[in-house]
């Protein structure tokens, strides 16, 4: 998308003349949050994710997917945290659990913060693809396959060799697609990202990735593979992380210059946000410090990283708006996108 042409202002607030503050296209652009991270602790705070929620002119509902677990975890852990994450959504009249499309639309109507789940890692699977279901069941919506480092379905984006997708992998995708959970390929290897968009029956995305033909970081995915996930109708979710942005760049202006590469590329259809937000910094930073395996110097070399929290995610829509997109491309990006893959994929 390249346009300038004069954006129609659709859902523009009339504030009588009075001074407000202006959200005027979160009224028909509510956000899809494809991916942040709560502290993998049964006691996390759930109700940091009603910041989600627009209130700068009346409650705006939103979705976020809460990340249950990566690499390190097993599948006991993830169902500790899903069941103590669960209990708290459901206590909390701000958030819902969302098991499809309908209830994401339900409760944002309400207001409210619709939740689902997300997994980066295929091992905590233990190689049996009936836990896919389980987990389905649990709400977990997306999947990563292999997270930065070589498994058993296929290589990661810090290993020096790609050798792509494994036949296990290829099996873990059709699963996927049969049970209804998105395919994701942020963390993986180039080689692995584009094998899944070759093998997929439904739409693949890239949840939380920014572009490297704007900056060189191994997290960071190529025009070939953004192009491949366009291909298969996925969306590439530029992500709030200062050293994938840039030189630990966390700005709404450096979100900006990701978002405009990535629609030029791609087209405003295949574009999302995710913020990958951790809501709790020091505890990313100690997790950090215990895995210092699967976190290179790339991610460390800049000091504490930089994280664009959920109210400048709020923020995008109307400052792409205010550059002369559209209101139907500002709303695909900020969440529309990302909503048509999960009436794709998600079981009904
Ligand atoms: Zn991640």
């Amino acid at each position: 998308m390249h346009s300038h042409s004069v954006a129609v202002p659709v859902g523009a607030v009339d504030t009588g003349g009075a001074a407000m503050p202006t959200s005027r296209v979160s009224r028909v652009s509510p956000l899809w949050d494809q991916h942040c991270c709560l502290p993998l602790v049964c006691d996390a705070d759930v109700g940091q994710l009603a910041r989600y929620a627009d209130a700068s002119v009346e409650p705006v509902g939103a979705f976020v997917s809460v990340n249950v677990g990566y690499a390190p975890h097993s599948a006991a852990d993830v169902r500790r945290l899903v069941a103590a994450f669960t209990g708290a959504v459901a206590a909390d009249d701000r958030l819902c659990l969302a098991a499809d499309v309908a209830a994401v639309a339900t409760a944002r109507a309400r207001g409210q913060v619709a939740v689902a789940f997300d997994l980066e890692d295929s091992g905590l699977l233990g190689g049996d693809l009936d836990n896919l279901r389980a987990f389905y069941d649990l709400g977990v919506r997306t999947l990563v396959p292999t997270y930065n480092s070589r498994n058993a379905a296929g290589c990661g984006c810090t290993d020096a060799r790609d050798d792509g997708l494994t036949d296990y992998g290829r099996a873990l995708v059709r699963e996927m697609n049969d049970v209804g959970m998105v395919v994701d390929g942020s963390h993986c290897s180039a080689r692995t990202g584009l094998d899944l968009c070759e093998c997929s029956r439904r739409p693949v995305i890239y949840s939380h990735s920014c572009m490297r033909g704007l900056w060189e970081h191994e997290r960071n995915i190529t025009d070939e593979q953004a192009r491949a996930c366009a291909a298969t109708g996925g969306v590439v979710g530029i992500t709030g992380v200062g050293v994938f942005l840039g030189p630990n760049d966390a700005s709404l202006p450096a979100l900006l210059r990701h978002v405009e590469y990535a629609v030029e590329l791609l087209g405003p259809e295949h574009v999302g946000l995710a913020s990958d937000y951790p809501f709790d910094v020091t505890d990313f930073n100690a997790e950090l410090a215990a895995n210092p395996h699967l976190f290179p110097d790339s991610y460390t070399r800049w000091g504490p990283i930089e994280f664009a929290p959920p109210e400048r995610l709020l923020a995008v829509g109307d400052a792409l708006f205010e550059r002369g997109y559209p209101a139907d491309a500002v709303a695909a990006i900020c969440g529309g996108n990302f909503e048509r893959v999960a009436r794709q994929c998600w079981a009904s």
